[in-house]
């Protein structure tokens, strides 16, 4: 029988009997692996009414004693990797090395939060008047909520839970009902840590989770990472019952490669960028735009390195798994096959490949799209799979114009030996992240994650100090003692 996966309500796993189930599957064998609840509105209640209760008490701990839990967490986080990064890698799909590589990247914003005594710290000044002295604290918020996607199931709970908790927050967590299974481990693990009832607290399913969450009076934020139309349904909801909400959304990720660049530093890294976890990674470079005679290197050795990727199951020595589900695969070969249509031709063709031993599992091979017309919907559509289209630029302005001509904003990179390029690119860009002579400029966790335009809805973005704004709300203190009623002592 399939393992269930249940939500962690009150300190307890809590199993919803009449809730529905939903098959968890390995995207590399299509087999059943798990089941998960998809929790309804009532058990979703239960937790916000227990995280309320538990706030009382949370939110007088002194901030460094809620940080020893992080330390806790942080050392079981790295004790068990091994077996976390297997989970990832069983029903997300990526290769063992990249669900490694994610989890380094969650651990870094647990470690971030342990600092919480110096981040939350406020300010002051004495005599703003004579004998009036002002203050600015910084309180939590209450109970807050985040609802994640699939594709970081390790990571993308940390960008907010240790910055929520160590500010004194309780926290909830819905993750992507696709991968339930990373979250309930990481759940057996903040068990160990022993958080107080409340605290953190795990409730999983889809869409009427997330509405319970979103219309419930005493959740005061919401915290989202997914697909745009979500994104911008979910911070509407949430804002339009008076919460903070702070949703990340899609992306598709230009990447200009000059002339001058480092040819094969730049075919490594786009390489990695474009195909690495099967293109499922909101920072995956899914343009490339090739100026003047970059173009011909540039093409000739990208299409060498996608036709030689070695594409498998994540736990076999490869270098690409599987994209998530049946429906994914068949709505990228869809937007391959229409691609000509649009006046792109396919360079590499990813589609009817297979893999030995795993005959049934989604796959779609490194492709590649030439000559893509920057005006084409294909060039504005984010297609989530390890799609690379190629379009060609005669000089750098051209090719930011292109840059700058999309709705997304998550990420814009930059091939160039040009420091003079380097600058004006890093200016001009229309996007959050910037990287030069990088292929996923995906910020520390001590720089806030900073997607723009339908990347993006929000103002303060997830993780370093911008997770500590967010959870936080300030209070301004103004008092006044008069120098002489000292004398009376
Ligand atoms: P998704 O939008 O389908 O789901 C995200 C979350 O929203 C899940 O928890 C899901 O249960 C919930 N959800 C889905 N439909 C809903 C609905 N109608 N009402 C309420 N809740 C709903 O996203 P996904 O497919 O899991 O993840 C891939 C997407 O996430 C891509 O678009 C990718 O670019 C984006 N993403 C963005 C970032 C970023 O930092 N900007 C990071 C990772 C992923």
């Amino acid at each position: 029988m399939a393992t269930k996966i249940l939500d962690f309500v009150d300190g307890q796993w809590t199993d919803a009997k009449s809730a529905d189930l939903l098959s968890v599957i390995n995207p590399a064998s299509a087999s059943t692996i798990a089941e998960v609840v998809m929790t309804p509105k009532e058990v979703v209640a239960e937790a916000v009414e227990a995280g309320q209760k538990a706030f009382r008490d949370w939110r007088t701990t002194p901030v460094v004693e809620r940080v020893q839990y992080l330390f806790k967490l942080k050392m079981l986080l790295e004790d068990n990797l091994d077996d976390i990064a297997k989970i990832i890698t069983n029903e997300c799909g990526k290769t063992y090395k990249e669900s490694v590589g994610e989890m380094r990247r969650g651990i870094e914003n647990v470690e971030t939060a342990c600092g919480m005594p110096m981040m939350i710290q406020g300010y002051s000044n004495e005599d703003i008047a004579s004998g009036i002295d002002e203050h600015m604290f910084r309180q939590p918020l209450g109970v807050v909520a985040a609802i994640t996607p699939f594709n970081f199931p390790g990571m993308i709970p940390l960008w907010f839970l240790p910055y929520a908790v160590a500010t004194g927050n309780c926290f909830i967590l819905k993750p992507s009902e696709r991968v339930p299974m990373t979250s309930a481990k990481l759940f057996e693990l903040i068990e160990e840590a022993g958080f107080p009832p409340g605290v953190i607290q795990l409730v999983n399913g889809g869409k009427d989770a997330v509405n319970a969450l979103l219309d419930h009076p005493a959740v005061r934020a919401i915290s989202f990472v997914g697909s745009t139309p979500v994104a911008q349904y979910v911070y509407s909801r949430a804002t339009a019952n008076g919460k903070r909400a702070q949703c990340q959304g899609g992306a598709k990720n230009p990447v200009v490669i000059m002339p001058d660049a480092d040819m094969d530093m730049a075919t490594r890294i786009m390489a990695d960028s474009a195909f690495g976890c099967a293109g499922q990674r909101c920072l995956a470079a899914s343009v490339a735009i090739t100026v003047g005679d970059a173009k011909n290197t540039f093409t000739e050795q990208i299409a060498d390195a996608a036709t030689s990727r070695k594409v498998g199951y994540g736990l076999d020595d490869v270098q690409m798994g599987p994209v998530i589900t049946k429906d994914s695969k068949d709505r990228i070969e869809g937007i391959i096959e229409g691609s000509t249509n649009q006046g792109a031709s396919i360079l590499v063709d990813g589609r009817g490949q297979s893999v030995d031993s795993y005959d049934d599992g989604y796959w779609v091979f490194p492709t590649i799209l030439d000559n893509v017309d920057p005006k084409s919907e294909i060039a504005k559509t984010e297609i989530f799979g390890p799609v690379l289209s190629l379009m060609h630029a005669q000089t750098v302005e051209d090719a930011i114009a292109i840059v700058n001509d999309r709705g997304f904003g998550n990420m814009a990179c930059l091939f160039t030996e040009s420091g003079a390029v380097a600058r004006k690119f890093r200016y001009e860009a229309d996007a959050g992240n910037v990287g030069i002579n990088i292929g996923v400029a995906a910020p520390m966790a001590f720089f806030p994650f900073s997607g723009w335009n339908d990347s993006f809805f929000g103002d303060l973005h997830a993780q370093g100090r911008h997770g500590v704004e967010f959870y936080t709300q300030t209070k301004v203190v103004v008092e006044r003692w008069p120098r002489e009623w000292s004398r009376q002592f």
